[in-house]
């Protein structure tokens, strides 16, 4: 949903040619002094991470001029905007998943792939320690040196301290999250079909899909879910779908912050249309095996508790510091007032950590943590290094050309190179809000449009919102294959019901 800077995404990562390496926990890492085409040492930078932040760093990088290493326990890229389709089987994971060597096959020369994840950082020697995480690799640590480290190692979900969400609840942020919740659904709906000596409270529970959040993300899951009851429930479990409810649970007074008033309330009207409960100002304070605890402010301010029988809980209720994040703003002095993620400045560096940036949903910029967001500092962070990794490659050029021209300094090309040097300049961020989009059910979809030039937003809903939704997404996709696939499922969806997600 929401992200609509259709240009750029697709120019950016949807042509894709070459050749690629992957490279084993084990295998070979390029030295630190390699020479690079332009003769001067190259310097090696690692990327951690393949979400949306490491991808546009990795697409736009000039390996020419670094020598370039990947470390993600994940070694594919997931579009996940798309994830809560794939959570009803209305998409399937792999067409919204894209391996890395695939996406990074035309580097030349390639960039090396570890499928491991970062545990400790030490800034000041400069090295990093990873773990793979392969069934080949699990558990083996190995040192990685640096000269340039980006940090785009995203979030983890937010419990506030709940061990029962961590226990019994479901998420949208990894692939294999989506075949989990589509396990328990029909898990749920097989049980209370063959066992006929459930009571009718047990039936009534296990048929109750509970989602907290009302983000896009979770909204966007209901919406899903709705069709997928009205839909292919309604096909298969006839006896059991109108029994089937759907109650979406948010603290705050109102859904979808990040969308205008008109377009807030047309999805209300349209979940209470399509039998979506919204409970808002409901605050979970706990979570056990069968029931939520809520505690309710009303209308005239007084708190009541509730208890919410569910068979399904998807928690999408916001997003913390992943623990490699945190151990960073604990050590390093300079990150001592750091909470929801790295201090970094206008050229996404670390504060107290040289040569590292951080980019994402892991860094504290003051913006949403969206894939927006993300991708559009990967993009600058990767401009302003390759013209750093210029500048060091003339500057190399120019200390030869001294060298060899001893006093006289009036050569031609020297003065050349001394300009071209003086002219590059690094350029601060600057974010450029393109809207936001969500799907909302019933073949409609919301979107706040930003208007080039004129800077306004024009909201969008219904039939119009939701082809434009799908058109937006088809192009922002990351390959052809997954634009192919995405197009397929939907028809096939449409023509003979979803995919069965748990395959
Ligand atoms: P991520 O994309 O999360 O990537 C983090 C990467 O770091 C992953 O590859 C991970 O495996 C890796 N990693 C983790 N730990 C380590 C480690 N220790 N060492 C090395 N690597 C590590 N945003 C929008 O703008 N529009 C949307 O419509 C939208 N919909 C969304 C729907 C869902 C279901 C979700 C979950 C998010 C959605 N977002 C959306 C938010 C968006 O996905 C995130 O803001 C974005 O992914 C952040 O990018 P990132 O690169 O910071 O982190």
């Amino acid at each position: 949903s929401r992200l609509v800077e259709v240009m750029e995404v697709a120019s950016s990562l949807s042509l894709l040619t070459g050749v690629a390496v992957l490279q084993s926990l084990r295998g070979v890492v390029p030295s630190s002094n390699d020479a690079s085409v332009t003769g001067s040492p190259k310097r090696t930078l690692v990327v951690l991470g393949s979400g949306w932040g490491a991808i546009s760093v990795l697409k736009n990088i000039n390996t020419s001029l670094y020598n370039v290493i990947v470390v993600s326990p994940r070694d594919h890229f997931l579009f996940t905007p798309m994830l809560p389709s794939c959570t009803v089987g209305t998409l399937r994971l792999t067409s919204i998943t894209e391996p890395l060597t695939s996406l990074l096959q035309d580097k030349i020369p390639p960039t090396a792939i570890h499928q491991a994840e970062c545990s400790s950082i030490d800034s000041k020697a400069k090295k990093l320690v990873i773990r793979g995480t392969t069934s080949a690799n699990k558990d083996i640590q190995t040192e990685l040196p640096y000269d340039d480290l980006v940090v785009a190692v995203g979030a983890t979900n937010q419990f506030f301290g709940l061990q029962g969400v961590k226990q019994y609840g479901c998420f949208l942020k990894e692939a294999e999250d989506a075949k989990k919740v589509f396990t328990k659904v029909s898990d749920a709906l097989e049980q209370v079909r063959f066992n006929k000596n459930l009571t009718p409270e047990e039936r009534s529970r296990l048929l109750h899909f509970t989602v907290v959040g009302g983000g896009p993300t979770g909204m966007e899951f209901a919406a899903e879910m709705r069709d997928y009851i009205d839909g292919d429930i309604r096909r298969m479990f006839p006896e059991l779908y109108k029994e089937v409810r759907i109650t979406l649970i948010e603290a705050a007074p109102k859904v979808l912050p990040m969308f205008t008033k008109p377009l807030v309330q047309y999805t209300e009207g349209l979940f209470k249309d399509i039998n979506i409960k919204i409970m808002t100002q409901a605050l979970v304070k706990d979570v056990n095996e069968k029931e939520l605890i809520i505690q309710k402010t009303n209308a005239d301010g007084s708190k009541t508790i509730e208890n919410i029988p569910y068979g399904l809980l998807v928690w999408a209720a916001g997003i913390t510091a992943r623990d490699l994040t945190r151990q960073l703003m604990s050590t390093i002095p300079e990150q001592s007032g750091a909470r929801r993620g790295l201090i970094i400045d206008e050229f996404f560096r670390v504060k107290g950590m040289p040569d590292t940036y951080a980019i994402g949903d892991c860094a504290f910029s003051g913006l949403p943590a969206t894939a927006q967001v993300a991708h559009q500092q990967g993009d600058w962070l990767a401009a302003n290094l390759n013209k750093s990794g210029k500048a060091s490659a003339l500057k190399h050029r120019i200390e030869v050309m001294e060298k060899q021209l001893g006093e006289k300094k009036t050569d031609q090309e020297f003065s050349t190179l001394k300009k071209e040097l003086a002219n590059i300049q690094l350029e601060a961020f600057q974010y450029n809000h393109q809207g936001a989009m969500a799907y909302v059910g019933h073949e409609k979809a919301i979107a706040d449009l930003k208007v080039p030039y004129l800077n306004k937003i024009i909201p969008l809903h219904g039939t119009w919102g939701n082809t434009f939704w799908r058109l937006a997404y088809l192009y922002q996709l990351v390959s052809g294959r997954s634009q192919f696939l995405v197009l397929f499922d939907w028809l096939k969806a449409r023509l003979f019901g979803r995919f069965d997600a748990k395959i």
